[in-house]
């Protein structure tokens, strides 16, 4: 087993449904090794596995076989890995209290910590994702950023040593999503938080160190994401013709300032076009 390993997949299946043979599993005998400390984007079309996947690191489901190692100890079967914080795409459904201090107290509440302490956590958590300012603020009225920056820290507080960030700005604006990219690469840089994001963006791919593309549960692609972009096959849906999106979309943003684009290809950016079309 390597030595820095945080997360290890071991060889495992994963079937939703009670099926035995190989070939409806949805993940077969598939390996996957993190890296404390990396910065990971998990990408691929629709339904080729990557909730499924960040689900089985955080523990919410269980592999039908197969082994699953945090810090080289096995937790296959151990439920929710509590050093793992996961975030997803809707803000607000995990937001649980009316007032900001109290949502990102409410983990250390339940996990039984010292009331003393925990007020002093709860600012430095609050500052590290720069919203000390929202200390007193109601949740409710909070902008989308804004809520994912409470939930974050919440996660913060726990002390998680990774978070999954689950689409988690796709229902953002763009200053708010820009903003959120910011602060996950200063969670993972200054903090040294693994980061393992799901994403159909590209340029939060473009954030990250290594990316994972998945296709039918499978690993089609599994290095840095400077590689992933200058991939020159042409028979998957990644590779140069993302970049030349990307140095598209950059020039457009120049003459339209305009930096709403969310997306991944072709596709995505001709809707794009349109809405922009539409709106002049
Ligand atoms: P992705 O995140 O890449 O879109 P998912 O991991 O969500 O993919 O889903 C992979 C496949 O598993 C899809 O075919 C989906 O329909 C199926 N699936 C996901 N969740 C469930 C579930 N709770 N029960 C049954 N099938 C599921």
């Amino acid at each position: 087993m390597t030595n820095n390993a945080q997360i290890i997949l071991d060889h495992i299946s994963f079937s939703y449904s009670e099926a035995t043979e190989k070939s409806h599993f949805l993940l077969n005998e598939f390996y996957l090794n993190v890296k404390k400390g990396e910065y990971i984007t998990i990408a691929g079309a629709n339904g080729s596995g990557k909730t499924t996947l960040a689900s089985m690191i955080k523990g919410l489901i269980t592999p039908t076989s197969g082994e699953i190692y945090y810090n080289g100890k096995k937790v296959t079967d151990c439920g929710m890995n509590s050093e793992i914080g996961y975030i997803f795409s809707n803000a607000e459904n995990q937001i649980v209290s009316p007032v900001v201090e109290d949502d990102v107290a409410f983990g250390l509440e339940n996990s039984g910590f010292n009331r003393q302490d925990m007020k002093g956590v709860v600012l430095s958590s609050l500052d590290k994702v720069d919203a000390l300012n929202l200390q007193k603020e109601l949740t409710h009225l909070l902008s989308g950023g804004e809520q994912q920056k409470v939930n974050i820290a919440g996660i913060l507080a726990l002390e998680c040593k990774c978070i999954i960030f689950d689409e988690a700005s796709s229902m953002l604006d763009p200053l708010s999503r820009r903003a959120l990219l910011r602060l996950l690469k200063e969670l993972n840089k200054q903090y040294k938080i693994t980061i393992i994001q799901i994403t159909h963006n590209l340029f939060e791919l473009l954030n990250s160190d290594r990316v994972i593309y998945l296709y039918s549960g499978q690993i089609l692609f599994d290095g840095k994401s400077e590689v992933f972009i200058n991939n020159k096959s042409s028979c998957y849906s990644f590779g140069e013709k993302q970049r030349l999106l990307i140095e598209f979309i950059q020039k457009l943003e120049k003459i339209t300032k305009d930096c709403s684009f969310y997306g991944w290809d072709l596709e995505d950016l001709v809707s794009h076009l349109s809405g922009l079309a539409e709106k002049k």
